[in-house]
């Protein structure tokens, strides 16, 4: 026997050339720094006193301050906090 179908060598079909397309830069993210960032009032890190800008009104004598600390379950003002 020994009569096989050879495959044939060679077959130049299609050439196997590697794609030259032009490897596309990633985009670069540009805006990592715009975290979300809030706004207006900004709380002193103590957690027991709050600034506000605008103003807010003592919760004890009713004087518009711009700084209230947290007193008794209330806003209130300097000079009604007990120190
Ligand atoms: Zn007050």
């Amino acid at each position: 026997m020994g009569d096989r179908s050879l495959d044939e060598f060679g077959q130049s079909g299609e050439d196997a050339e590697p794609t030259t397309e032009p490897s596309e830069p990633t985009p670069v993210a540009s805006d990592s720094t715009s975290g979300e960032r809030s706004q207006g009032t900004v709380e002193p890190a103590t957690g027991t006193a709050r600034w506000s800008g605008d103003g807010e009104v003592c919760g004890a004598c009713g004087d518009r301050v711009s700084r209230l600390w947290f007193e008794d379950g209330q806003m209130v003002c300097s000079s009604c906090k007990g120190w």
